[in-house]
């Protein structure tokens, strides 16, 4: 590609930059990942599809250790269909943003069920399985089926718009740099092309000191020609997140077991195991935690409280704890998990988080090492793969 001073606009016919350069690129400094097929092979669909999923808004150093653990005990599509949910939810406690378990469940049962255990090699037909949205169906078809399909992510959003710098904001560009990155999948090596679009993204075009220098298609990007590579993409200002509070409450039977409950499967932590607790809303008075204690107990209120930052809002919990005779029993829908079994449970990190604070010295090691875990994938939004 030719510098101009003056960017052509952009067209199927007319791409802003040359894929094989960026193929060539590939080819000399390809991350070595562990859901990556070796070069000049072809990927498994399975191992492809799970670990898409899991990179959805959580970074690869947090996925990875994940990824080892869940393809160990789910190897192929078959066991995961076969396995129960409480299973699933446990091996992908501390991934958050739990409908992805809920929806890799689902969606494997149907490729099991439907499609004989193979996933298809289509776009469409990919998209109408659950949990795999326009991104997630275009990263498989390409990598796993060499489909030249445009896989539009954070990363090539960022390529793409720098390339043209793009002053459109987003989300509203969104269908712009889908077509300028159609333009430019080439119709072999798609896969690769894919590919290489995510570890430019990740390695080079970086939100912050891209290193333009490195960069295959320096000599293409309007950005950098205009010294503005940060300032891209541009993007819609979002209101500002509300802090939550809530009550949670951690009843503790003489024998150890921990009072425990479900969570409704649809919805934020779907599916998951935590302590009973009130609702989070703007404003709790906690005169109103009496009311929303699970069972009749000498609730005491903890010192301290525990923050937990969602996606779409931080959390602040006061903890009340109670001890309960050894014989009590659980309220309707509610159960004891015993104290050796606890950790097993499909916790999600903020109720681990409540745990450590309640129960002092609980497998403490391995609890703040799934916290820790945890709230790093879970942190991970929106970040670079
Ligand atoms: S030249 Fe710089 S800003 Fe442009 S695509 Fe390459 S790394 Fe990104």
């Amino acid at each position: 590609m030719t510098p101009t001073n003056s960017p052509a606009p952009q067209s199927a016919e007319n791409p802003p930059a040359d894929p094989q350069a960026l193929l060539v690129w590939y080819d000399r400094h390809r991350r070595s990942l562990p859901w990556r097929a070796p070069a000049g092979s072809r990927a498994d669909p399975y191992r492809v599809w799970l670990s898409e999923i899991m990179l959805q808004q959580t970074t690869v150093q947090a996925v990875k250790p994940y990824y080892e653990r869940f393809l160990a005990r789910f190897p192929d599509v078959e066991s995961l269909a076969e396995a129960p949910q409480d299973a699933v939810m446990q091996a992908w406690a501390g991934l958050g943003y739990y409908s992805r378990a809920r929806n890799l469940h689902a969606c494997a049962k149907v490729v099991a069920d439907d499609h004989g255990g193979r996933f298809p090699a289509d776009e469409d037909a990919l998209r109408a399985l659950p949990g795999i949205g326009t991104y997630t169906a275009a990263a498989v078809a390409a990598i796993a089926f060499d489909i030249p399909a445009a896989a539009v992510d954070g990363n090539v959003e960022r390529v793409v718009s720098r390339l043209i710098a793009l002053e459109e904001l987003l989300p509203g560009a969104k269908p712009r740099i889908r077509t300028v990155t159609q333009a430019m999948v080439p119709q072999e090596r798609a896969g690769d092309f894919a590919q290489a679009m995510m570890d430019l993204g990740a390695t080079i075009c970086t939100p912050k000191r891209p290193a333009c220098a490195l960069c295959p298609w320096m000599a293409d990007c309007t950005a950098r020609r205009e010294g503005l590579q940060e300032s891209f993409p541009r993007k819609a200002k979002k209101a500002p997140r509300e802090v939550r509070h809530g009550a949670a409450f951690v009843a503790e039977r003489a024998d150890g077991a921990v009072l425990l409950r479900t969570r409704p499967s649809s919805g934020l932590l779907g599916g998951m195991a935590e302590v009973p607790g009130s609702d989070w809303r703007a404003d709790y008075p906690l005169s109103q935690a009496i009311l929303d204690a699970p069972c009749e107990a000498r609730w005491r209120r903890l010192p301290g409280i525990v923050r937990h930052v969602f996606t779409h809002f931080p959390l602040e919990l006061t903890i009340f704890h109670a001890r309960l005779d050894r014989h009590a029993q659980a309220p309707d829908g509610m159960r004891f998990s015993a104290a050796e079994e606890l950790a097993e449970e499909a916790l999600p990190s903020v109720m681990r988080k409540v745990l450590v604070h309640a129960l002092p010295g609980w497998d403490a090691p391995a609890v703040a090492k799934a916290a820790k875990r945890g709230a790093a994938a879970e942190k991970g939004a929106g970040k670079k793969k």
